[in-house]
C-alpha cells in the first residue's frame, strides 16, 4: 500500500515505488512512503492562502471549539490508533502516551485558549506601559497571527503526541499546519489526519500532511512561515542552517538528541524511600517506549557508596521486564522502530563500551510471543562509566533505545559538573529528602536544563515522572537539547503569533484592542451598565458614582462586622505612630462601600461577581474622607454557554475609587457574568 499525503485539499499518492515500512514486531511491509508528485511551493501557497485566511477569520474562542471537538472526535477512534500503534513495537502502556497523551494536550490547549485568550483575533500582553507625564501616549504590547504556515518536521517516536503537541498551539494562533512525520512511523500519523480531515473540524488548507520527504519544500518558506524540528541534532543542524531559512529569519525550533540525567542525591542511603523511588523511575525510563523517548534517562548520577547498591537493584528491575511482542500477554517491552534504528543502537552501545563496561544486557534477549531474526529487538542494556570527567562518550552519544549508563561521583559538586557535561538536556530529575541539597543541585544544573523534576516520598505517589512533558510546562531544553521550546502553556500559542509593541494615544489603542486604557475617551449613558445585556456594554461605558464621607462610625462599623479590630483602624495612639500617623479606614471597607456604590441593586442581567484582579490601594482613606467610585467596562470575552447554564458573557469592569482631592485611592478590576441578550 502506498501511504498517502494531504496537500492541497485531495490525498495524494506517490508516482514512484517509496521507503518500504515494516511491522516492528514481525517484519511484515505495512506501507510505502513516497511524497514524489507534490508541488511544494504550492502546498505552502495553500496553506497560507486557503487555511490561512479562513483560520484567521476564526476568533481564538473558535479555534479552541474546533479543537475541543476535534479532540473528542480522536478519542472516540483511539482503538484504531492503538491497533497501528502497536505494529510500530508499542505496548498499551506506550501506545497510551503517544495516542491519549497527544489527544489529552490538545483538550488542554483547547481549554487553556478559551480561559486566557480574548473571544478576539488580536491579543494584549502585559501591561500598559505609561510612557508620558500626561498620559496621553502609552505603550502596549499585541500579539497578532503571523499570516505564514507552520511546518512541522517530527520524529518517529512519538506519530500522534508530537504532532498533537504542536498543532494544537499553531492552530489556536490562528496559523495552518503542514505535518510531516518520519517515514518508520508515518501509518499512524496518516491515520489521525485521515480523521481530522473526515471530521471537517477547521476550515480546507489548514491541516496538510507530507509523508515522505518534503523535497524543496524549505526553498519556499518565508518570513511569516514557522519550522519546527524534532529528531537527531545533525538533521536538525542541517535543517537550521538551510540558506532559505536564515535569509528569510523564519524561526527554527529545534527539539534534538538530549543526555539526560537522573541525579540520587548524596544524602540518600539504600533503604531510603527516594533510593527506590529512583531504582523505580530509572528502570522505567530505560523501557517505555523500549527507551525511544527524547525524555529517557541517559546518565544515572549516584554517590560513589551507593554504586552497587543502585546496579544491584537496577539489575533486579531489569530482570523483570518482559520483551517481546506488545500485544503478547505480560510484554512490558516491545522492539525499537525498526531494524535499522536496531543497528544504530547496537552500534552506539558498541562505541560507548569503548569508555564503559556493560553491566548488565548488551546481547540477545529471550522474547516472548515474537521471532527476533524479524522484529527490532534490543534488551535493556545498562553500562558503568568510571572516570566520567576523562571519558567523554557517556556525554556524547545517545542510543537512542534501552540502555542508560551507571556514573558515580564523590561530592554534589561533582555530581553538578557531570549532569553540566551532557551541554544541555531537556530534562533532569533529582531524587532527595534534603531540600538544601536540592536546592544546590537545581541552582547549578538548572541553566543546563528546559526541565527539572525532584522527587521526594513527599510528592512522588502524584509526580508525573521523569519522562512526560506536560502542556502546561516548557519542553525543550539549552544547547545540544537544539535550544527551542515547546508546549508551556500559552508560551506555545505566542510561539506562532507576532509580538508587535503598540505605541500611540490610549483611545487609538483601545480601538484597536478592544479594551479600556486610562486616559482613552469614556462614555455614559442614562441607563445603569448593570441594567444591560453584555452586546449593549460598550468597552469604554463609564458610571461616575455619587460620594460618600467616611465616618469613624463606619470604621467601627466594618470592624465589628469583619472582626478585623488592627491598631490603625482602632488605636488613636499607635495609629498616629503608624505610617499613615491617624486612623484609617480598613481598604476592604473602602472596596465595599465602593461596590455599594456602583451596584444597581435590582435584579438584572448581571449574574454573579466572580473575582477582583489587580488591586493596589493608593492613598489612605480617614475620617472625613469623602470617596467616589468609576466604573469603567474594561473587556467584555463572549463565553461558550456550558451545559444548562443562560449564554452569558465576562465584563470586566476597570474600577477607581478617589477621594476629595480627586487622587486614587484604591484602583482594581472586577469580574462579572453578565447575560447575553439572546438568552
Ligand atoms: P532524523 O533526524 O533522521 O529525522 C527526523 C525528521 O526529520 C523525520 O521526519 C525525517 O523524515 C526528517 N528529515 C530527515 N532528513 C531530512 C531532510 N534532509 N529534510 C527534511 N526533513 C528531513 O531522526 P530519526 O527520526 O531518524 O531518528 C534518528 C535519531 O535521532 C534517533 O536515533 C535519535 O538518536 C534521535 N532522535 C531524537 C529525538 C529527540 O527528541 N531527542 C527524537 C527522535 C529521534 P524521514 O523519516 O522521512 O527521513
Amino acid at each position: 500500500m502506498k501511504l498517502p499525503s494531504y496537500v492541497i485539499g485531495q490525498w495524494h499518492e506517490g508516482s514512484s515505488d517509496g521507503v518500504e515500512v515494516l511491522n516492528a514486531v514481525t517484519g511484515d511491509p505495512i506501507c510505502e512512503v513516497n511524497s514524489d508528485g507534490i508541488d511544494f511551493a504550492a502546498v505552502l501557497r495553500h496553506g497560507r492562502e486557503v487555511g490561512g485566511t479562513a483560520l484567521r477569520g476564526m476568533t481564538f474562542h473558535e479555534r479552541a471549539a474546533a479543537l475541543k471537538n476535534m479532540a473528542k472526535h480522536l478519542m472516540a477512534k483511539k482503538e484504531d490508533f492503538y491497533a497501528l500503534s502497536a505494529k510500530t513495537g508499542a505496548t498499551r502502556a506506550d501506545g497510551w502516551v503517544d495516542i491519549e497523551g497527544g489527544i489529552g494536550t490538545v483538550f488542554t490547549y483547547a481549554s487553556l485558549v478559551t480561559r486566557e485568550m480574548p473571544n478576539d483575533v488580536v491579543m494584549v500582553e502585559g501591561d500598559v506601559e505609561r510612557l508620558s507625564k500626561n498620559g496621553s501616549f502609552l505603550g502596549r504590547h499585541i500579539l497578532t497571527s503571523k499570516p505564514g504556515v507552520s511546518v512541522h518536521i517530527n520524529a518517529f517516536n512519538f506519530p500522534c503526541w508530537g504532532m498533537l503537541e504542536k498543532i494544537a498551539p499553531s492552530l489556536a494562533a490562528g496559523v495552518p499546519v503542514i505535518v510531516k512525520p518520519a517515514t518508520p512511523t508515518a501509518y499512524v500519523t496518516e491515520a489521525m489526519v485521515r480523521e481530522m480531515i473526515a471530521g471537517d473540524f477547521f476550515p480546507e488548507g489548514a491541516i496538510q500532511l507530507i509523508c515522505g520527504s518534503v523535497g524543496d519544500l524549505l526553498d519556499h518558506v518565508v518570513e511569516q512561515d514557522v519550522v519546527t524540528f524534532t529528531g537527531s541534532a545533525s538533521t536538525g543542524r542541517k535543517l537550521r542552517s538551510h540558506p532559505n531559512v536564515i535569509a528569510n529569519s523564519v524561526p527554527f525550533t529545534m527539539e534534538a538528541d538530549s543526555l539526560n540525567c537522573a541525579l540520587l542525591g548524596n544524602s540518600v542511603e539504600a533503604g531510603d524511600p527516594e533510593f527506590d523511588l529512583f531504582i523505580k523511575e530509572v528502570a522505567r525510563e530505560m523501557t517505555v517506549k523500549a527507551g525511544q523517548k527524547c525524555t529517557a534517562i541517559r546518565r544515572i548520577i549516584v554517590p560513589a557508596g551507593q554504586l552497587s547498591a543502585v546496579s544491584e537493584a537496577l539489575q533486579a528491575r531489569l530482570e523483570k521486564i518482559v520483551v517481546g511482542d506488545p500485544e503478547a500477554e505480560g510484554v512490558r517491552m516491545g522492539p525499537l522502530v525498526g531494524r535499522d534504528q536496531a543497528r544504530d543502537v547496537r552500534a552506539n552501545v558498541e562505541r560507548l563500551a569503548g569508555e564503559c563496561s556493560i553491566v548488565y544486557g548488551g546481547g540477545e534477549v529471550s522474547l516472548t510471543g515474537a521471532d527476533g531474526n524479524s522484529g527490532a529487538f534490543f534488551p535493556p542494556t545498562l553500562l558503568h562509566c568510571d572516570a566520567p570527567f576523562s571519558k567523554t562518550l557517556v556525554h556524547e552519544v545517545e542510543a537512542f533505545g534501552p540502555v542508560s549508563t551507571l556514573i558515580p561521583y564523590d561530592s554534589l559538586d561533582d555530581a553538578i559538573a557531570i549532569a553540566r557535561l551532557g551541554k544541555g538536556s531537556l530534562v533532569g530529575s533529582l531524587f532527595t529528602y534534603d531540600d538544601q541539597e536540592a536546592r544546590q543541585v537545581i541552582l547549578g544544573t538548572a541553566p543546563w536544563h528546559g526541565r527539572m523534576l525532584i522527587i521526594n516520598r513527599d510528592c512522588a505517589a502524584e509526580s508525573t515522572g521523569h519522562g512526560s512533558p506536560l502542556a502546561q510546562l516548557v519542553h525543550g531544553g539549552p544547547g545540544r537539547a537544539g535550544g527551542g521550546e515547546e508546549l508551556g502553556g500559552m508560551r506555545a500559542v505566542k510561539h506562532y503569533m507576532q509580538r508587535t509593541a503598540l505605541q500611540g494615544s490610549p483611545t487609538t489603542l483601545m480601538a484597536i484592542t478592544s479594551e479600556y486604557h486610562p486616559g482613552a475617551v469614556e462614555y455614559s449613558d442614562p441607563i445603569h451598565p448593570f441594567k444591560k445585556h453584555f452586546e449593549d456594554l460598550r468597552v469604554g461605558e463609564t458610571l461616575l458614582t455619587h460620594r460618600r464621607t467616611v465616618t469613624e462610625a463606619d470604621i467601627v462599623n466594618f470592624g465589628c462586622i469583619s472582626g478585623d479590630h488592627f491598631y490603625a483602624h482602632f488605636d488613636e495612639i499607635a495609629a498616629k505612630d503608624s505610617f499613615f500617623g491617624k486612623r484609617v479606614a480598613h481598604g476592604y471597607f473602602v472596596i465595599s462601600a465602593a461596590a455599594g456604590m456602583f451596584v444597581d441593586p435590582s435584579p438584572g442581567p448581571v449574574i454573579a461577581n466572580y473575582g477582583l484582579e489587580n488591586l493596589r490601594f493608593i492613598e489612605p482613606v480617614a475620617p472625613g474622607d469623602t470617596i467616589r467610585s468609576k466604573l469603567t467596562v474594561k473587556k467584555k470575552i463572549k463565553k461558550a454557554p456550558r451545559g444548562e447554564e443562560k449564554p452569558n458573557g465576562v465584563v470586566v469592569w476597570a474600577i477607581e475609587v478617589t477621594n476629595q482631592a480627586n487622587e486614587p485611592v484604591a484602583v482594581y478590576d472586577i469580574l462579572t457574568l453578565v447575560e447575553r441578550r439572546d438568552a
